[in-house]
């Protein structure tokens, strides 16, 4: 396990919030001045989080990794026990599907899923070091 250290993606690797607010996330995605594009860490350094009540299921994450690391599939049963009321509902209306990552070791952190989701449901953050 490791402690979920938050990263403010933003902050460290944007070269400008405004300018990225003034494109469309496709252009973003496509666009290799995008947030996170100097970004390259070793895998395993960093690990994407999906802020799951925030999940949409629209895939948009499996289509911009490069490496592979999420899937859209049917919630975990423990996952959906523990959203609310209102968060239940809305994943029945996507057809009880969440994004998870089961190859998350393989992030490089490039970025390319924060930028693509349309839902902010995406964290990148850093695993500490361990002696
Ligand atoms: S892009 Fe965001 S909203 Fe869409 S499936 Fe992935 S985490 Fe969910
Ligand atoms: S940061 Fe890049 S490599 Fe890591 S999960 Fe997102 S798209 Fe894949």
């Amino acid at each position: 396990m490791f402690a979920k250290t938050a990263l403010d993606w933003g902050a460290r690797c944007s070269d400008s919030d405004d300018m990225a607010k003034q494109r469309s996330r496709s252009d973003l995605v496509r666009d290799p001045h995008r947030p996170g594009d100097k970004c390259r860490a070793e895998p395993g350094t960093y690990l994407p989080v999906v802020h799951q009540p925030s999940c949409e299921a629209d895939n948009a994450c499996v289509a911009a990794c490069p490496y592979d690391v999420f899937e859209i599939r049917t919630i975990d049963g423990t996952d959906y026990t523990r959203l609310s009321i209102k968060n239940k509902l809305k994943v029945r209306v996507h057809g009880m599907k969440m994004a998870y990552t089961p190859r998350a070791e393989d992030c490089r952190a490039c970025g390319l899923c924060v930028v693509a989701c349309p839902k902010d449901a995406i964290t990148l953050v850093k695993v500490p070091v361990t002696a």
